[in-house]
This record gives C-alpha cells, structure tokens and sequence, in this order.
C-alpha cells in the first residue's frame, strides 16, 4: 500500500497497541497478523508500535512497515523503559474507540481481538483475555505465576482476575480514565480492573513464542510481582504489626516459662551464651526484613516524588504528540 499525504487517514475506530521489544525476527510477521485480523473487522484501525529502546535493528523494520502501511504507527523511546510503560505510552497515544493492549510475541493471538470487538460492542467495557491454555512455558513460569495471581488476589482489595496478562481491549471511557493514572511502578493488569467499568474475562489459548526469547527473566518477573503487590496492598507494611505482635506473645510465655523452671528446679533452666545468641540474630533478622519491606515502599515514593516523566519519545512516526502525556 501507498504512504500518501494527500489522503489523510480516517480516524480511526480501534487502536491496537503493541510494546516491542528486541523482537526483529517476529515484528513482520506480528503486523502481517493483526492486519489480516482486524481488516475483515471493516472499521478503520492503527497498529501503534511502541519501540521500547530495540538495539537489534527491530526500530528499522517499524519504520519500513510504517512507511509502506500509515496504518501502522511507530512510538520510539530513546532507551528502554519497560513493558508496563510502553504499553501506558501507546494508550497515551491512540486515538481510537476502543484500545487493544497485546504483545507483540505472538504469544496473544490477534485472531482474539475481533473476538474482543464483538463483546465490546455488546456493551463490555473491558474485554481480558484470560489464559486457558498455555503453551511452551516453563513449569517453573506457570507454577510461579499461578501462585503469585492467587496471592494478589488474596492481599489486595482490588478483584485482579487469576491468569490474565496484559492482553485486554478497552473502551475509550476507560482509556481516558487509564492515562490520567501516572504512578511509576505500574501493574497495568491491576489498573484497568481498579478503575472499574463493566469487565468480561475472554477464555484464550495462549501460544509459545514462535521466535526470540522471553524478555522477562526471573529478577525482572520479581520486581514486577513487588511492584504489583506494593501497588495494590499494605499488608506487607502491616506485618510488622503482626510479627510484633506474634513475637511479644511468645516472649511473654517464655518469660513466664523461665521463671517456673527457675522456681521449680532452683537452677537456671534456659543456660547458655546460645540462647542469647539466636534470639538476638532471631530478632535482628526479621527487623532487617522489615526494614527492607519499608524500603520497597519508601524507593517507590521517593520514585513518584521526583515526578519524571514516565518515559521518553525519541521519535514518532504517524503520530501526534498528545499534549502532555509522558508525563
Ligand atoms: N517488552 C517490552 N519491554 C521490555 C520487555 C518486554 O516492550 O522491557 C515487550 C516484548 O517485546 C513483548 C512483550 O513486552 O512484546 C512481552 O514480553 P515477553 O514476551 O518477553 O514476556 P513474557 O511473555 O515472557 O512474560
Ligand atoms: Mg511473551
């Protein structure tokens, strides 16, 4: 297809919003894919490509299909800023009236958006896709992640769906709504049910990736279960109430159980430089943990206070800068 000025494009209904990361071998054939899924839909559409800073030639490939198809819109950062953020930059951006978050692995069908589409136009406001099946991880990923959703689901008082990623459709009231949250350490799957609005959970089969690798590795997946638990919950700030609480308990009835052996045998029961010195470490261990539980949450203010921008646009192809947003 022709690039061509002279013709602007129709706005458009759906926006289709893509984080990219390193993904050089799959961002043809992701495009290729969405295009033959959402063209049958016969509404306008853009595909926004969020580049969240590739260094394997990933951004040249984005702007030759750009050029060849404005459909497809490239958002470049000028270095990497994360999943959650570009997925946030990308809703900042698009312009359509309803927006789909998917990623670009293929991991995420983009045969399920029209899916999405239909549910939506029956008066859904937030379509999720939520993973029947999942293909080609590892036991270690599904056991982790099935026990980290559940745990969430238990400690914080937002209702987060079990197995359910960042793969949604959503209404333009609940985009609006989205953009105006800019908090830095973002959990976007927690977001978009905390602000509410009619949801609806899609069953999906969940793909392997077909090339490239995860770009999630362990630390990562851990800072981002962190992120989403201190985002959504204090229990882990209020543990210290209860260990305390659970500690003192258990002193009282080990003062009380000193002073009877004492009595009964005359001799001192509880002996010994050993006693003194696991309660001492005991005690000085879980204060350490706590202290650095306070941490996760202080860096996280201390994060927000500097109210930087989220993220930076190197560059914009087919897109209008939205005022503001980044911020
Ligand atoms: N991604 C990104 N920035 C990052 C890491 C990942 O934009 O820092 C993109 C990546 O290109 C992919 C999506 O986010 O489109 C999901 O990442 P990935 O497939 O590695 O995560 P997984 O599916 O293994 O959890
Ligand atoms: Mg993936």
């Amino acid at each position: 297809m022709e690039s061509n000025a002279a013709h602007p494009q129709p706005a458009p209904v759906f926006s289709i919003v893509a984080p990219v990361y390193n993904e050089r071998e799959l961002v043809r054939e992701f495009c290729r894919r969405v295009i033959a899924a959402m063209e049958p839909v016969g509404e306008p559409f853009e595909l926004i490509l969020v580049d969240d800073g590739s260094r394997d030639g990933s951004g040249d490939i984005m702007r030759e299909i750009h050029a060849a198809d404005p459909r497809v819109k490239v958002l470049r950062f000028s270095r990497n800023f994360g999943h959650q953020v570009a997925i946030t930059a990308g809703t900042d951006f698009a312009r359509g009236q309803a927006v789909a978050v998917i990623d670009a692995d293929l991991q995420d069908p983009p045969e399920v958006i029209p899916r999405m589409i239909e549910q939506w136009r029956q008066g859904y406001e937030v379509v999720y896709g939520v993973r029947a099946e999942r293909q080609g991880e590892t036991a270690f990923k599904l056991a982790t992640a099935s026990l980290f959703y559940r745990l969430i689901r238990r400690i914080t008082n937002v209702d987060i769906p079990v197995d359910t990623g960042d793969f949604r459709l959503m209404d333009r009231k609940v985009v609006d709504v989205l953009v105006t949250l800019r908090e830095h350490h973002r959990f976007m799957r927690g977001l978009s049910v905390w602000v509410g609005f009619r949801q609806l959970g899609l069953p999906y089969r969940r793909d392997a990736r077909t090339a490239g690798e995860t770009k999630y590795p362990l630390r990562k997946m851990l800072k981002f279960a962190v992120d989403g638990i201190t985002a959504f919950s204090y229990l882990p700030l209020q543990l210290a109430t209860y260990l305390g609480f659970a500690i003192a308990a258990f002193a009282a009835i080990a003062i009380i159980v000193a002073v009877l052996l004492r009595l009964a045998t005359g001799s001192n029961a509880l002996e010994g430089q050993a006693t003194t010195l696991v309660a001492v470490l005991f005690l000085g261990s879980i204060q350490l943990i706590v202290f650095g539980i306070f941490g996760e949450y202080l860096g996280r203010i201390y994060d927000e206070v500097k109210r930087r921008p989220l993220y930076i646009v190197g560059e914009a192809l087919g897109l209008e800068h939205p005022g503001q947003r980044g911020r």
